[in-house]
């Protein structure tokens, strides 16, 4: 369990003001320039050493990550993009950082840019998050104002940090669709390869990161590798933010030990399951995209990448989504299918069609108005989706479906054999 001393994100909450000279007291700001002065591969291999995970959700080493970017500026610029279009329904956490800490976020920018060669950075912002930008362009301006960042900066970096707002589509979290929102375009993914790192915004070498990851990189660095390392487990190391709503008894953002146990991250932040443990009946633990998992397997499971992958699940963005027992599981995902049909950018046919294809079945399906055999169907058609799509916005559509036919196909089934019957007796009648 995490101790206050070793929380990174010590305003979560807005207790303080964000400000400067506040964040300053935090810790903010604190050695930054001496994190400069070290060559760009050593603050690559302290991350990489740290053990630290995309926090966006796919949990790729951050440390690696930033290796792929060219050694060397040869004829095109670097450029760092943070990806603060937090949309996964669910995921709040990113917000509290711009809100309440955004001088972590922004000399994470600038430590993390360095050490990609770049010297402009790009926070793309979801179009919800009004007071979210208002706080972070004030705080970027109190940056530039204190001669932080900017030319000829007191850190040693020249460095610029633009705030640029999106216009509220889901899919501009995907990175490559971010981008080219960024450059004016509609916001549709690209085809892979090229990757960024090699041609990304504008065509020159970019590496796209979440807040959190980024947040986190200026601490790690303060404190160490081993300190961050310390926590969890191998492979799955570090503190993390969860993001927990749903049916417990006190919904909130915390940060935690990764691989805390999903019992000890309830009882301990939320005031337990609402009716208590027996009432639980499923998790969504990463996110909308990944599948739930049933009460009796998640109770003990470490909230951690690898454990929830053996899961059939997910960490995801840790948003922890719980379901009591008065849930209806498959109206749930009904409703999870409409957000993805709504969302999906329209490039690819399996996507396109498959969502809208997968939503109107399951409707028909939460009224029990359905064939018992579409439910072979239904899956069938999510795994024509599953890898088949250009971005993985096919894959979060099809994935909640699976892990709802995995674990709860039997209400399906009763749902429909409920409906039927009395049709069935009602026609028997007029037969006899
Ligand atoms: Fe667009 Fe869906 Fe294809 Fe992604 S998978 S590119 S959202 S149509």
């Amino acid at each position: 369990m995490l101790q206050d001393k070793d929380r990174i994100f010590t305003n979560l909450y807005g207790v303080h003001s964000p400000g400067l000279e506040e964040a300053k007291k935090r810790g903010a700001w604190h050695l930054t320039r001496e994190m400069l002065q070290q060559t760009p591969e050593w603050i690559c291999d302290q991350i990489k050493a740290s053990g630290l995970r995309g926090r966006g959700g796919a949990g790729f080493p951050t440390g690696l990550k930033w290796t792929f970017m060219p050694k060397e500026v040869r004829d095109r610029p670097h450029y760092l993009v943070v990806n603060a279009d937090e949309s996964e329904p669910g995921t709040c956490k990113d917000r509290e950082i711009m809100r309440h800490d955004p001088h972590l976020l922004i000399e994470g920018c600038m430590i993390a840019s360095y050490a990609m060669r770049a010297h402009a950075c790009y926070v793309y912002l979801r179009g919800e998050y009004i007071a979210e930008r208002e706080a972070l362009e004030k705080a970027v301006r109190e940056a530039y104002e204190a001669g932080l960042i900017g030319k000829n900066n007191k850190n040693g970096w020249d460095f610029d940090l633009y705030v640029h707002h999106g216009a509220g589509a889901y899919i501009c979290g995907e990175e490559t669709a971010l981008l080219e929102s960024l450059e004016g375009k509609k916001g549709q993914p690209r085809l892979k390869p090229p990757f960024p790192a090699n041609a990304g915004l504008y065509g020159c070498p970019t590496t796209v990161n979440n807040v959190e990851s980024i947040a986190v990189a200026p601490t790690i660095l303060r404190r160490g590798a081993e300190w961050f390392a310390g926590f969890g487990r191998p492979n799955n190391t570090g503190t993390k933010l969860f993001c927990i709503s749903g049916h417990v008894n006190k919904p909130c953002n915390v940060e935690e030990e990764m691989s805390i146990t999903f019992k000890d991250l309830i009882d301990t932040h939320c005031g337990g399951i609402r009716g208590g443990w027996d009432n639980l009946k499923a998790v969504i633990p990463g996110g909308s995209s990944v599948p739930m998992v049933p009460a009796e397997q998640i109770m003990d499971a470490y909230m951690d990448f690898d454990t929830l992958r053996d899961l059939k699940s997910g960490l995801g963005t840790a948003a922890v989504i719980v379901m009591d027992k008065s849930t209806d599981l498959i109206k749930a995902i009904a409703r999870i299918s409409y957000f993805y049909k709504h969302e999906s950018c329209g490039q690819c046919t399996p996507c396109r069609e498959g969502t809208g294809w997968m939503w109107r079945v399951l409707e028909r399906m939460a009224k029990g108005e359905a064939e018992h055999n579409e439910i072979d169907m239904l899956l069938d058609v999510s795994t024509q989706i599953e890898g088949h799509t250009i971005c993985a916005l096919g894959d979060a559509a099809a994935w909640p479906v699976q892990g709802l036919i995995r674990h709860f196909r039997h209400e399906i089934e009763d749902r429909i054999t409920q409906y039927r019957a009395p049709r069935a007796l009602v026609q028997g009648a007029v037969v006899a």
